[in-house]
């Protein structure tokens, strides 16, 4: 029946479904293979916390869910986004932006993967949207390309038509790898006059001890 197959997917791991969840929508083996970091460095001035190592079963996973389009994995990092900023009161800020995807990948992916995440417990926090705040240009990705490229890749890439005086913000991301992405939307936001910035990514590849 069409029922028993809803309810025995509900209640398997998201990853392997050979198992009952144990946490994030994992079994025990998947989460126990999660390599939890818990990272804090500076980006600029800004606190920047990370969650996971960026190892290749984190990449596994992220990849299963932007590339693969298994949107139902959203549930999987929303979870962690949310454990993680309350523990560290991260959400104790006037507004939360998701890292914007641009239209075309937007078009091309059909989903917007760090929005997708966040929507899932925007409404049990205190800060809205920063809607506001667009990426205007079709970037590519940070890792495919070389030192010099990186650095003007993103130049021009965010818009934000706001005055943030007084305000602060929670950056949401995938990945901080060089940091570039995220440095590029703290110009925009301290252009507005931003108070204070945080971010909040859920791997990256560095290793703070
Ligand atoms: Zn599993």
């Amino acid at each position: 029946m069409l029922i028993d197959y809803l309810f025995l997917d509900k209640n398997t791991c998201a990853l392997c479904q050979s198992e009952y969840i144990y946490k994030y929508d994992l079994c025990r083996d998947c989460y126990d293979r999660l390599d939890y970091v818990d990272n804090k460095f500076l980006l600029k001035a800004y606190e920047c916390y990370s969650i996971y190592f960026y190892d290749e079963f984190f990449k596994k996973l992220i990849g299963l869910y932007k590339f693969e389009r298994r949107t139902e994995f959203s549930r999987i990092f929303s979870k962690m986004v949310y454990d993680y900023g309350i523990k560290k009161n991260l959400f104790d800020c006037d507004y939360i932006l998701p890292s914007p995807s641009s239209r075309k990948t937007l078009i091309n992916r059909g989903f917007d993967h760090i929005r997708l995440i966040t929507d899932d417990f925007i409404d049990k926090i205190k800060p809205v949207y920063l809607d506001d705040f667009i990426k205007v240009k079709d970037t590519r990705a940070q890792h495919d390309l070389g030192k010099e490229a990186r650095s003007t890749n993103l130049i021009g890439a965010f818009r934000l038509d706001k005055d943030l005086t007084g305000k602060s913000v929670l950056i949401i991301d995938d990945l901080v790898t060089t940091g570039n992405t995220s440095l590029e939307m703290i110009r925009v936001l301290e252009q507005a006059n931003v108070k204070d910035i945080k971010i909040l990514a859920l791997a990256s590849e560095r290793r703070v001890l």
